[in-house]
């Protein structure tokens, strides 16, 4: 016979002190699980964390939660599979949609990366080996299991969740997990913004002894005169330069609504009629996806249609190739939106060292990143083992990011009735600090920032 769930503890194994890897260990004593399952990226000390084993055996876990499909929360799963789990990974229907298209994505990225590294031989591996596999990626997605929001599922053994929109990106979700004689905990995920261009607000915090939320922005306040006219200035002063904006751009979320907001540029004639290229094949099908889920954001199928339309998609790595010899003016979004890995570092290559040419950093560029260095004013980048130097113009747009700032995080943490104690991750240090002393003084409640690995019992 099973013996009730008497205690439950929650261990950190992301998401510290840094915006990646978010993954959190539920221990009841009967079961173990796992909310979120997310790269590390950036710092090569944190990426290094990809390969550190977990507390427990994969294969001894009763289920993996997601909160959404960004890699940073999904990107590990097909690891954690190929290392031996083979219980159920719970996540929205949307979400498990796009991971579908993420995942093997990321596969074949570390894939590519590793090869390019062995034949290059610039990396101190030898042979460099990649993470996990496009076909480890497309075995792993078996095991996603899809929600809906708003329905109560069974975690495993004595342990029930239950999802509320994050806003963020679509499928995007807070969890709430509860249990018979435990503590309840809400998990945050990443929040979206309360005026988004393509997402809702998220929904109001559920009610919890204990609350886990994200800070990447919580020392910050983001502009609020709207994000077109700074994408707007810098577009118009790099094409009378004659030069290229470059673009890095999230698959997922980002990239689609910097087509919308190009779309309503053009059709107003605010920018000059030159070519926009769409190079990630990963941003069309998603866009696509987006097009198949009208009831899940605020776009209209007119909308995503124009928008898909002012973008020449870029299908081949020889038509990418190719625009890069072309040149300006022109306007290039290309993934992955940190600069981590993709095809835009091929275009960094070309233009950073343009000085008519400009790069836009359209969302949160984590510590470590080739982005964080850009927005820092590095004089140089490392890109395939080489420096190039940065002459093009660098503008990070903060505004244009799918992420809450503090004041949309306190707000969401006041939705809800006081908890016993907030956990606050998923943010660099001052960002973590920064909500932390907002919350102590605004709300006045009980708030940690938790060490990598810790264990905090929830009682
Ligand atoms: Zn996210």
């Amino acid at each position: 016979m099973t013996k009730g769930p008497r205690h439950l503890s929650l261990t950190f194994l992301g998401a510290t002190g840094t915006v990646t890897g978010s993954k959190y260990l539920l221990d009841t004593g009967d079961c173990q699980v796992l909310v979120d399952c997310g790269l590390f990226q950036g710092y090569k000390q944190l990426r290094l964390r990809n390969w550190a084993p977990l507390p427990l055996a994969p294969a001894a876990l009763d289920a993996v939660v997601l909160t959404h499909a960004h890699l940073d929360h999904s990107g590990a799963l097909p690891l954690l599979v190929r290392q031996g789990f083979r219980a159920r990974a719970f996540c929205t229907r949307e979400t498990a949609m796009l991971c579908k298209i993420l995942l093997p994505d990321s596969g074949r990225l570390q894939e590519l990366d590793a090869e390019y590294a062995n034949r290059e031989g610039f990396s101190r591996h030898h042979p460099a080996r990649p993470l996990y596999t496009e076909e480890d990626a497309t075995y792993a997605l078996k095991r996603l299991k899809s929600i809906d929001f708003g329905d109560e599922f069974q975690i495993a053994h004595g342990l029930t969740g239950a999802y509320t929109p994050a806003g963020h990106i679509l499928g995007a979700a807070s969890l709430r997990v509860s249990g018979d004689g435990l503590p309840s905990v809400v998990f945050s995920g990443d929040l979206g913004r309360q005026n988004d261009l393509m997402m809702d607000p998220p929904a109001p915090r559920p009610a919890a002894e204990y609350v886990v939320i994200e800070s990447t922005y919580g020392d910050r306040t983001h502009r609020t005169d709207g994000p077109d006219d700074a994408l707007l200035e810098v577009i118009r002063r790099t094409a009378r330069r004659g030069g290229v904006v470059v673009i890095p751009a999230f698959a997922v979320g980002r990239a689609q609504a910097l087509l919308v907001l190009l779309d309503r540029m053009r059709s107003r004639r605010q920018i000059p009629d030159l070519p926009i290229y769409l190079d990630s094949p990963m941003a069309s099908a998603v866009t696509e996806l987006y097009g198949e889920h009208l009831s899940t954001h605020k776009l209209s199928a007119e909308e995503l249609r124009t928008a898909l339309r002012v973008a020449q998609p870029v299908d081949t790595s020889e038509e990418s190739r190719a625009i890069d010899l072309r040149g300006g003016p022109a306007i290039i979004i290309s993934a992955s939106g940190m600069a981590t890995g993709g095809r835009v570092l091929h275009h960094l290559k070309r233009f950073l060292p343009d000085e008519n040419s400009a790069v836009v950093l359209a969302g949160f560029q984590a510590g470590g990143t080739r982005g964080a260095a850009l927005a820092r004013g590095a004089s140089h980048i490392k890109i395939h083992g080489r420096h190039v130097p940065v002459r093009a113009e660098v503008v990070q747009l903060d505004s244009l990011s799918a992420h809450a700032d503090r004041e949309e995080l306190l707000a969401w943490l006041a939705s809800g009735p006081p908890p016993r104690q907030v956990f606050i991750t998923h943010g660099e240090p001052d960002a973590a600090e920064g909500l932390r002393m907002a919350i102590q003084e605004r709300l006045g409640w009980g708030c940690a920032i938790p060490e990598y690995r810790q264990t905090c019992e929830l009682v």
